[in-house]
């Protein structure tokens, strides 16, 4: 089992799920008292949200980098980072580093291919919805993306920050989201990638009727594929 280095905090709220899912999915591999061999950087979240509101990203990438190297510098094997968001730096992070790095759209691609789904919906921050460096990479792997329009794109921001990060689940929020799905599957999406960490904690594959790609279980399960290999 190769160790795995994870950067997390972003949010915890997510974090936790990532190790949940890692360590299940060992022991379902492995079976006995099996469980994953984890190193963690969990950030205060609050930092990373500055320097996102701050447009500091050659700075948030310089921090995640230097401390992907201490995670190596503790054993780890293997690299990933917990959000989706912040892969928006991840060439910085991989420029860093000499030992295999997850990315997370990567994880998402494979399971869109799996499902034979060719154009899906995406949710997830501003940043992640409307910068290339997530969709751009859906779209070299061969995938159409429609994205929410202005407001519907406001709303799911808003809820992410405003509640998701901070642990807050709401019945309304859930309502609004499936609102937001249902406009994407009029405008073509076959399936919906739930492109933040935090959005299958408030949406699971049973709200939503056509295929469901929760980017933290997709990028758990290729986490332990590589410290498996
Ligand atoms: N965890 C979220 C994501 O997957 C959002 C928080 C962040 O900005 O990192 O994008």
């Amino acid at each position: 089992m190769r160790r795995i280095g994870l950067l997390g905090g972003m949010s915890w709220e997510s974090s936790v799920e990532y190790e949940r899912l890692i360590n299940t999915e060992v022991r379902r591999r492995l079976g006995g008292s099996a469980s994953a061999d984890l190193v963690v950087r969990s950030y205060n979240f609050a930092v990373i949200q500055e320097l996102q509101e701050a447009d500091r990203w050659d700075d948030a990438g310089a921090l995640l980098a230097a401390d992907a190297l201490r995670l190596i510098a503790n054993g780890a094997e293997l690299i990933a980072l917990c959000t989706n968001t912040m892969h928006r730096v991840a060439p910085a992070i991989e420029r860093a580093i000499d030992v295999p790095f997850i990315h997370i759209a990567d994880a998402t691609t494979a399971a869109i291919h799996g499902a034979a789904v060719s154009t899906v919906g995406l949710l997830g921050t501003r940043y992640t919805m409307e910068h290339e460096f997530y969709r751009g990479r859906l779209e070299r792997g061969g995938i159409d993306v429609v994205i929410p329009g202005d407001d519907d794109r406001a709303v799911v921001h808003d809820t992410i920050f405003d509640e998701l990060v901070r642990g807050v689940i709401s019945e309304g929020s859930r309502s609004e989201f499936l609102r937001v799905v249902d406009a994407l599957v009029d405008r073509g999406a076959e399936g919906i990638v739930a492109g933040c960490t935090e959005i299958e904690l408030l949406v699971g594959p049973d709200d939503v009727g056509i295929p469901y790609f929760p980017t933290t279980a997709l990028h758990a399960g290729a986490i332990v594929d590589a410290s498996l290999a």
